[in-house]
């Protein structure tokens, strides 16, 4: 209503006594707070409504303008009463609509309100009084400001999170960008932004991808997200990345989203995903340049207009380079490149001297050799960062050369990124270096292998064949000697008194040479018939049998001499009967052969437990054997007594060297001169089941 209309059709009402009466009661009624005042401003009547608003009783003739306590401008200033609305407009005839007051209530409340003032005026327009509204708007003006607040967060959370927003329609028309997601796209915050200028925008590889997602988004009244590329208009690549959300209840649809640039994260992805398959290639054992490659690479991901290279020092020269997006011909030329001064560029330098050098601009530095630099410049390198690569115990193993197509500074690439790159590519070459030294000295010991084994298997034919020879020469020669025996006795027993002295002494010695010949000869055959190959997992002999059968068959000695054999406790041995017998029994027989005139041979046999094998003793009480024969006694016809007071062939510990060792075990002897010998020998035991 109007306020004209509002005066027209209250003044008649409070006209008469009945009327203001009425009038009153209606007021009453209202749940809006309403009070009247007479010209002056006094108040004259309040509802129950303005009380309660109030949060007051009026003081019906005092109060003046208005019901409420404390008064303030929407600023928070406070608004003195004869300043209100209702005081303008009982005291200047104007009245204003939608003011927006805020009063205190004596208990300290504030209220926002909207007062609604209306002037009483009498026939000839006079004003007589004034009728004024009060509407609470404190839960509008609470909601007001809480979207203001959140607004005002959501702009700074925008801003601390360099997100740009923007909005479009279905048919792509933009209908707002942040001046941020201006920048994300290369474009000035002030110049106007087309569909068609975003789009181009976008990385060619990547625009189907973004169109799709937002097709989809509207189709399925859905969310959006899209991660691609954008070329600012200098030509860099940034990674971007909108996420938007279709508001399907406004008519016609838009999408609402934000951008991030995300060129940094997507940097560290391809950085971290290049170190892992650097890693993985080196576990499997890739070869080294396809490692290099893969890292330098990913090295040139991290940043515009960077080449990298590896250069791997050879002795004083560099060997092949790598170098994938470097000019194959550069990379070549690189081959073979000398260490020392004078340097064809940086790299040399770096790797001389152990240190990082930086040249800023190859066309104006001196440390280039002036037809290199020609070279470099004509390929398009501008800069180059040649940074040492060290291997873990300090040497330099190359360099990572990074050239720059662009003039470089040292903020141009990450120090912390370059030591992982030189780290990594120290770690490949080396790795690569000792694989390439394991497989040199694999195939050094595999040719040394090959060739023992050759030379082994010409000892062992020789070996037999030896043996053949031995075998067959004493055993050919057992025939003859038997008839030069038999033979000798005939004549010595026909012809004896034939022959003079010496001639009956001469037969003599040629039966003495034909029986020592034989004996020597048995030996050896016994000697030759001991096979190199091993016993089998059957032939067991307990060593007190094998001790037995050779007592008894030295038995006529042992009587003889009054020799006294003991043994203590022995065990069951890995050896053929007839082998062991033999060893104790050569053992035995020399010690009562070599025994002392003065004292009858006293023999003791024991065995005890050495490791795995078993070591038994032979000791007797006889003459001895100086210090400097005891290893020589174990040799092959070596006699330390040969003068013919003891018989022999000097075979019978050979015999007992071989059978030890051919059964995995050793043999030797402790002895003082004069006070006896004791022989011992290590054979394999019997596992106890
Ligand atoms: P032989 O047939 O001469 O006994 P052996 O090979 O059995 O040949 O012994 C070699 C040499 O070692 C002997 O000639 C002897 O000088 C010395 N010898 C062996 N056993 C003993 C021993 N028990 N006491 C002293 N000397 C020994």
């Amino acid at each position: 209503m109007a306020t004209g209309q509002a005066e027209a059709a209250l003044a008649p009402a409070m006209e008469t006594a009945e009327g203001a009466r009425r009038f009153r009661e209606i007021i009453d009624a209202l749940p809006a707070a309403i009070y009247t005042t007479d010209a002056d401003g006094r108040v004259t009547h309040f509802n129950p409504a303005a009380v309660a608003f109030a949060g007051r009783v009026p003081e019906l003739g005092t109060d003046r303008w208005c019901v409420t306590w404390r008064l303030y401008n929407p600023d928070g200033s406070p608004l003195p009463h004869d300043e209100c609305p209702m005081a303008a407009a009982l005291k200047e005839g104007r009245i204003v609509r939608g003011a927006e007051c805020m009063m205190e209530r004596p208990d300290g409340e504030r209220i926002w309100f909207t007062p609604f003032p209306v002037l009483l005026r009498d026939a000839e327009g006079r004003i007589t009084g004034g009728v004024n509204m009060l509407i609470d708007i404190t839960d509008r003006k609470r909601a007001e400001e809480k979207l203001r607040t959140s607004e005002e967060h959501l702009r700074m959370a925008l801003e601390a999170g360099k997100f740009g927003h923007w909005q479009r329609n279905g048919e792509g028309r933009i209908l707002y960008v942040s001046p941020q997601c201006k920048g994300h796209f290369g474009l000035a915050p002030d110049e106007p932004v087309t569909a068609e200028a975003i789009f181009s925008a976008i990385h060619p590889e990547d625009r189907e991808k973004v169109k799709q997602a937002s097709e989809r988004a509207f189709a399925e009244s859905g969310d959006y997200e899209a991660d691609y590329r954008c070329i600012w208009p200098d030509g860099s690549v940034h990674w971007l990345n909108s996420r938007g959300r279709v508001a399907g209840d406004s008519v016609p649809a838009r999408l609402f989203g934000v951008t991030v640039e995300i060129t940094q994260r997507k940097r560290a992805e391809v950085w971290l995903d290049g170190q892992r398959q650097v890693l993985e290639m080196l576990a499997k054992g890739a070869p080294l340049p396809e490692v290099l490659a893969v890292l330098i690479r990913a090295l040139e991901k991290q940043a515009e207009e960077l080449l990298g290279a590896v250069l791997i020092r050879d002795g004083n020269r560099f060997g092949k380079g790598i170098g994938p997006s470097l000019p194959q011909e550069y990379v070549r030329a690189l081959d073979g490149a000398p260490i020392a001064p004078p340097y064809l560029g940086p790299c040399g330098m770096a790797v001389d001297r152990g240190e990082t050098v930086m040249v800023r601009d190859i066309a104006g530095d001196e440390r280039w050799p002036a037809a290199y630099r020609t070279f470099a410049c004509g390929h398009g390198l501008r800069a180059c960062l040649s940074v040492p690569i060290f291997a873990s115990n300090g040497r330099t193993l190359g360099s990572f050369g990074i050239y720059s197509r662009a003039p470089m500074g040292s903020e141009s690439i990450d120090a912390q990124l370059l030591r992982t790159a030189t780290h990594l590519a120290g770690i490949a070459i080396e790795s690569a270096q000792a694989q390439e030294a394991l497989r040199r000295s694999e195939a050094a010991a595999r040719d040394i292998a090959e060739r023992l084994k050759g030379t082994n298997e010409r000892l062992r034919r020789a070996n037999f064949e030896l043996q053949q020879f031995a075998y067959t020469a004493s055993h050919d020669l057992q025939e003859p000697l038997r008839n030069i025996a038999v033979y000798s006795e005939m004549v010595n027993r026909r012809y004896a008194q034939a022959l003079d002295e010496d001639g009956r002494e001469f037969l003599g010695f040629v039966t003495a040479g034909a029986k020592r010949m034989e004996m020597l000869i048995k030996d050896l055959l016994s000697y030759t018939q001991i096979t190199s190959a091993p016993d089998t997992d059957e032939e067991q002999t307990d060593a007190a049998t094998a001790l037995t059968a050779a007592v008894s068959n030295l038995a006529e000695t042992i009587r003889e001499t009054g020799a006294e054999i003991t043994h203590g406790e022995l065990p069951v041995l890995r050896i053929r009967e007839t082998e062991l017998q033999r060893l104790l029994q050569n053992l035995i027989g020399n010690g009562i052969k070599y025994r002392r005139a003065e004292e009858p041979p006293r023999i003791h046999i024991w065995a005890e437990r050495e490791g795995d094998l078993w070591r038994l003793a032979v000791r007797d009480n006889g003459i001895g054997i100086a210090p400097e024969y005891r290893e020589t006694v174990f040799g092959m016809f070596k006699r330390l007594h040969g003068d013919g007071k003891y018989p022999g062939t000097g075979i019978g510990l050979a015999i007992c060297h071989k059978i030890a060792e051919r059964h995995g075990g050793r043999i030797w002897v402790e002895s003082e001169t004069g006070r006896g010998s004791t022989f011992f020998f290590t054979l394999p035991g019997v596992e106890e089941r």
